[in-house]
């Protein structure tokens, strides 16, 4: 086995990403060889009868929206039967864009409501808050030291973020470091698999580096974890930009029957259908996008009602709406009566940051052993 000191200059050495893939490759065991990705339908030909573990989580940034649910919501209930799910309020990671706090409480049981109406079962799949869970950040620390600043540098979505967010030399530490922050959220709980988008694979191979080197070097703590790949649209904001809340584009889960019509009436359409007896082309349109989701049985009269000029827009989106209300309609009725009672929902979420604790700490005490700190 190599030294730390060794093994950080040889960490150091690594100016390139080719450099870094060999060395990992070289940690990797057979059976870490296996593939990043699973995809959905393949939970039981990879795991038999074995639950596997799932951490998922999102920055409490305020109430959800019809693309949240669509493309992380329903992937997590649906797998809540056949995995066992740890579900994390990440609200630490809100600090790497955002350092006024004063709401971040509130931020927290307003999304974990959402959660809770809309599917999550906190009994089987317990919520928790990353500031509560003490690990996160004792973790953080001893995988910050396993990570050169180069190949943080590297990631692509720092380099994105510098771009869209105008940071460049003004990025602080903790920014650049949120991978290594999320690698110890996912390895604290040995999670198997991350419910991740197909463009954040990546942000999982940083967190398999991690735990092929943890293993490495001080001996097989931790699963080397996987992205799993559910099937779900990606929803278009109704400006038909990128679905996001700062963009104001996008149709609320907590959002009344009479406030989704008022957004969907606004939403943009194939602008050469100007005539309701234009022809038009759905696949171009993101409200046809919604019909997919919400209304796949009239999906294909729609699509030919638009394509030869027999529907209207107006109707179209009505038909849209009404499927989107109708599908909503009894979470958005409990998350009216949980949001009455917003203490209660916090209690909720303490008695699983009870059950995150005991997991954090049962894979601490191997890490400290693993470590020889005792
Ligand atoms: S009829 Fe529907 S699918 Fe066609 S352009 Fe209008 S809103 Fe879009």
């Amino acid at each position: 086995m190599k030294s730390l000191r060794e093994f950080r200059l040889l960490r150091n050495d690594m100016e390139d990403e080719s450099v870094t893939n060999s060395h990992n490759k070289r940690f990797m065991s057979e059976e870490q060889k296996t593939s990043a990705v699973i995809r959905e339908g393949e939970l039981q030909k990879t795991f038999g009868t074995k639950k596997p573990r799932i951490l998922s989580g999102m920055r409490p940034t305020g109430r959800l929206h019809i693309g949240h649910f669509a493309g992380a919501l329903e992937p997590w209930v649906k797998l809540q039967n056949v995995a066992e799910n740890y579900h994390l309020i990440a609200d630490y990671h809100v600090l790497t864009t955002k350092l006024d706090t004063s709401d971040i409480l509130q931020l927290s049981i307003d999304m974990a409501t959402d959660w809770i109406a809309f599917g999550i079962d906190p009994e089987k799949s317990p919520i928790f808050r990353q500031s509560k869970v003490k690990q996160h950040t004792e973790l953080f620390l001893i995988f910050s030291m396993l990570i050169t600043k180069a190949r943080l540098e590297r990631n692509p979505a720092v380099k994105d973020q510098v771009r869209d967010l105008g940071i460049g030399e003004g990025m602080t530490y903790g920014h650049l470091g949120y991978p290594v922050l999320q690698a110890a959220d996912i390895l604290l709980y040995k999670a198997d698999l991350v419910p991740v988008g197909e463009d954040q694979v990546p942000h999982v191979e940083i967190t398999r580096e991690f735990a092929r080197d943890f293993n490495h070097h001080y001996g097989n703590v931790f699963p080397v974890p996987r992205a799993y790949l559910s099937e779900t649209p990606r929803l278009t904001g109704t400006d038909g930009k990128r679905m996001s809340k700062s963009l104001g584009n996008t149709i609320l889960l907590s959002d009344t029957p009479d406030d989704t019509w008022k957004k969907m009436k606004t939403a943009v359409t194939d602008p050469q259908k100007v005539r309701r007896n234009d022809p038009g082309r759905p696949e171009i349109c993101l409200v046809y996008g919604y019909h997919q989701k919400w209304n796949p049985l009239e999906v294909q009269e729609i699509h030919d009602g638009c394509s030869s000029g027999a529907l209207g827009c107006v109707d179209c989106k009505k038909r849209v709406t009404d499927k989107i209300n109708e599908s909503f309609a009894p979470q958005r009725e409990k998350r009216t009566e949980l949001a009455k009672n917003p203490d209660s929902v916090l209690k909720i979420i303490e008695q699983g940051e009870i059950r995150a604790n005991d997991e954090a700490e049962k894979t601490m005490k191997d890490v400290r052993s693993a470590m020889k700190f005792g």
